[in-house]
Formats: C-alpha cells, sequence, structure tokens
C-alpha cells in the first residue's frame, strides 16, 4: 500500500531541508507529482493531499483522467515526448508542456495556442547526457533555439528541461544538472532573461538537482510507487 499523503509529506520536507541547506528559499521550488501510468481515482489522492502541480507522460492517458477530474483543480505539465499531431490536445489541456525540442513542435504549439488565444508556457528540452535513447536538443543548439522559441506570438519560453540517465548513486548526476544550469546562463546571457526555470531531478536524484539550481522537480515514483 503506498500512503500518498505520506509521501508527499515526506518529499515535500526532504525538499524544504534541502533547499535551506544550500541557501535557498524552499517556495522557489515547486514539487510536480508525476502520475503516469495511474488512475483517475489514484492522482485524486494526490490532489487531496493537497498536489497542486501534476506531470503526465501520454495524451490520451492524460486527456482521460483530467476530463475526469477537471483541469482546474491542478497545474498541469506535459512531460511526456509530444508529436506534432498531438499538439493541439496538450495546448488544451496543459499548463506548462515541459518537453519542447524542435522549431516544427514549436511552431505547431504556437499554432494551436493562437486558435484558442492562449500564451503557452513550454521549456526547451535538452538531451543533456547525449543518449540515443532519449528526447531533446543538443545543448549546441540550445541558445539558436531559444531564440527560434521566443519568436513565436503565442509560446512564452519559460525554461529548460532534462533528464540525465540513472544512477544508483544521484551524485553522478550533478555535472548534468550543472550544465542544464549553465545553458540557462548562456540564454539569459543572450538576452531571453525570462528563462527562469529548470525543470530537473525525479525521485532518486531530486535533492542533488535542487542544490543545483532546479525550481521544478518532477517526482513519480517516490509519490505514487512503482508502476506497473
Ligand atoms: C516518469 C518521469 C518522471 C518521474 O520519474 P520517477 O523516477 O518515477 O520519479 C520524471 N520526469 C519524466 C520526464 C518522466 O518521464
Amino acid at each position: 500500500m503506498t500512503n500518498i499523503n505520506e509521501n508527499i509529506d515526506a518529499i515535500q520536507k526532504q525538499i524544504n531541508k534541502t533547499a535551506l541547506a544550500c541557501g535557498r528559499d524552499p517556495e522557489t521550488i515547486t514539487l510536480i507529482g508525476v502520475s503516469k501510468r495511474k488512475s483517475a481515482e489514484t492522482v485524486l489522492a494526490a490532489l487531496e493531499a493537497g498536489s497542486t502541480h501534476l506531470g503526465e507522460n501520454y495524451i490520451q492517458e492524460a486527456v482521460d483522467k483530467i476530463d475526469t477530474l477537471g483541469k482546474d483543480l491542478a497545474c498541469w505539465h506535459f512531460i511526456g515526448h509530444l508529436q506534432s499531431n498531438k499538439a493541439k490536445f496538450a495546448v488544451q489541456y496543459f499548463d506548462y508542456i515541459h518537453t519542447v525540442d524542435k522549431v516544427k513542435l514549436a511552431r505547431e504549439i504556437n499554432k494551436q495556442a493562437a486558435k484558442i488565444g492562449k500564451i503557452q508556457k513550454i521549456f526547451l528540452q535538452i538531451n543533456i547526457a547525449q543518449e540515443d535513447t532519449k528526447s531533446g536538443a543538443c545543448a549546441q543548439q540550445a541558445v539558436f533555439l531559444a531564440r527560434q522559441f521566443s519568436q513565436f506570438e503565442n509560446l512564452s519560453l519559460d525554461g529548460l528541461m532534462c533528464m540525465p540517465p540513472y544512477f544508483s548513486d544521484p551524485k553522478n548526476a550533478r555535472i548534468y544538472f550543472k550544465k542544464l544550469a549553465r545553458i540557462q546562463g548562456e540564454i539569459r546571457a543572450a538576452g531571453m532573461d525570462n528563462l527562469t526555470h529548470l525543470s530537473m531531478g525525479m525521485s532518486n536524484d531530486f535533492k542533488v538537482a535542487i542544490e543545483e539550481g532546479s525550481t521544478m522537480v518532477r517526482v513519480g515514483t517516490a509519490i505514487f510507487g512503482g508502476r506497473d
């Protein structure tokens, strides 16, 4: 049995403690509960426990759940791989899209956002360890892509997102979190200073990510238990 309420409390305490220990204000760090492959009832338990930010990976699954639960109950984050032909749904249902890595996708999101008169908040995803199995733009193109994305009128590029390899010792992920923070600095220095967010850190490594400047941690297993 997973006690979602207790898990959320425990994670929030660890976030606060880690932030204070490295001289950061815990209020600047958002906990996103990642509920992929969990039922609407399970997500409801998280909402009842006070979760206000939830993350989903698969459009159809998310649309079903959000329709069941109600869009206004939380701030919804799309964190999965997004195909252009699903951009319409991502724009309709999600407050943030963390996984924009191509101009083509940005253009489609912009088009769909314009249709409904929305300014869509997006993050540029970087394939931070250059893994073949992962999505994301390469670091060398980050400033270029940020500039391209910023030119779309119905997009607000608010941050960067990454997912380093899994390490049993989370300290090994530190170099990748540092790298994302450095890229953020480069983009801001190039004049895009509303790039305030770093979406990085998961169940295993969120403390290290906070030490390196994360403003949004995406935590699934440690809240909801393992996935089938
Ligand atoms: C599944 C997922 C998470 C959560 O991972 P856990 O290890 O279960 O905390 C975070 N970010 C992304 C992009 C994911 O796909």
